[in-house]
């Protein structure tokens, strides 16, 4: 039983000595079952939250109104949450009404997956109403119930199927996935952040190229944005097996197969709703993936590009004969930022060499391009003589 588990144990306890049943559910409980590491640990009771709260000094309301308070111990945060029951899902997506319940059963039933459906009390037994157990063993992703409702109910359930079957390396139960081909077109009820994070972590997971597989196969990708239109590049990229570890590199990937423009890119990730730092760092990684492509870096690219945006080139790039080279040239640029030049605009207009005035940026930002490119050193001295043949030129 993991440390995470142990250090939840007291609170288990105390519910239970206060005449409630308490047990951890959900991914915590899957994981260390397939020896996976965990994260967060969640517990599922059958007290009210105001039954919660009335047991434990520190609580915060995290979302209360499903029945969720998060417990404050020790510096952890424990979320418990009461049994619940979902229903009326009249746009597929969340219910409109969670009903508090004090059986088990009930809460297991409204989970998405037989693997997510275990119940793990604190004396070690596991509560598995489903053949959770029995379908970890032969590695399935199944819907509790019948997948056709369970799809209806809640369509992201779909994206969660894919994401689950890349992360564990599992396959999806056929009737399950027939219910995901029958209701794909569902997604696009779901708003696309959500779609968004399983998305990306079904690009990490191990098995990546068998998830994205089965978006093409059960045409769920032609319920996300954009995706629909490049059906021959995203087989391209299942048939081409790779390796990512990060967000940048999932949609650097796609946007380089894709053969997308800077200004491409970013109409593509606004529509994912992805975060504006992620689109910059993707838009760098595919300019220095396209310059790999044309055998074209030069240390002004990758200068520009960035320490970790060269790493996610290097990542995404599958002929990796084209960018061995390319961290030792990264280490090798004279300077790695713009603080790391030895003048400033004070030093010259100091020595006279200019007043402050707009032109003031264009010499630093020719300096800088010039020590990256070799041409000058990064002394003060050489520096502050090719300012003064800048000017003259100019
Ligand atoms: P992860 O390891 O990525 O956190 P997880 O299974 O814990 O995976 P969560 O989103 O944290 O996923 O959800 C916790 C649990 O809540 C799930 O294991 C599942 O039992 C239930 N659950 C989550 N989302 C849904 C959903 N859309 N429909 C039904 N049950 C869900
Ligand atoms: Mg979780």
């Amino acid at each position: 039983i993991p440390k995470e588990f142990h250090e939840a144990l007291p609170i288990l306890q105390k519910i239970e000595s206060a005449g409630y049943e308490a047990y951890f559910v959900g991914g915590s409980v899957r994981d260390t079952i397939l020896k996976r590491p965990i994260h967060d640990v969640d517990i599922a009771t059958s007290a009210y939250p105001s039954e919660v709260k009335a047991l434990f000094k520190r609580t915060v309301d995290t979302g209360i109104e499903h029945g969720t308070v998060m417990i404050l111990d020790h510096g952890t945060g424990y979320e418990v949450t009461t049994f619940r029951t979902e229903s009326g899902y009249q746009d597929y997506r969340r219910p409109d009404k969670v009903t508090f319940v004090r059986s088990l059963k009930e809460d297991l039933k409204r989970r998405d997956f037989t693997i997510n459906a275990l119940a793990l009390a604190e004396n070690g037994q596991v509560t598995d109403l489903f053949g959770g157990l029995e379908d970890m063993k032969k590695r399935i992703i199944r819907a509790v119930g019948d997948p056709n409702e369970r799809f209806n109910e809640d369509a992201l359930r779909m994206m969660r199927a894919v994401r689950f079957a890349s992360q564990l390396d599992f396959k999806i139960e056929d009737e399950t996935l027939a219910g995901i081909s029958k209701h794909s077109e569902l997604l696009e009820k779901i708003a696309v952040e959500r779609s968004h994070t399983e998305f990306v972590k079904m690009m990490l997971g191990v098995d990546a190229e068998n998830g994205l597989n089965i978006m093409l196969e059960t045409n769920l990708y032609q319920h996300v944005p954009v995706l629909g239109q490049y059906l021959p590049q995203l087989q391209q990229i299942v048939a081409s097996k790779f390796e990512l570890t990060n967000e940048v590199q999932v949609w650097s990937l796609l946007a380089f197969r894709f053969g997308f423009s800077s200004k491409q890119i970013s109409t593509f990730l606004k529509k994912w709703k992805t975060a504006n730092k992620i689109i910059n760092d993707v838009i760098l990684t595919v300019e220095l993936l396209f310059a790999i492509q044309r055998n074209d870096v030069t240390n002004l690219t990758l200068y520009h590009v960035g320490c970790s945006n060269v790493d996610n080139a290097i990542a995404v790039m599958a002929d990796h004969s084209k960018t061995a080279n390319l961290p030792e040239r990264y280490n090798q640029l004279p300077i790695k930022n713009k603080k790391q030049l030895q003048i400033t605009g004070g030093v010259l207009i100091k020595k006279g060499v200019l007043k402050p005035s707009p032109q003031l940026g264009k010499v630093l930002d020719y300096l800088e391009q010039n020590v990256v490119a070799g041409k000058i050193a990064n002394h003060q001295d050489e520096l502050v003589k090719a300012a003064v043949n800048f000017l003259n030129e100019d």
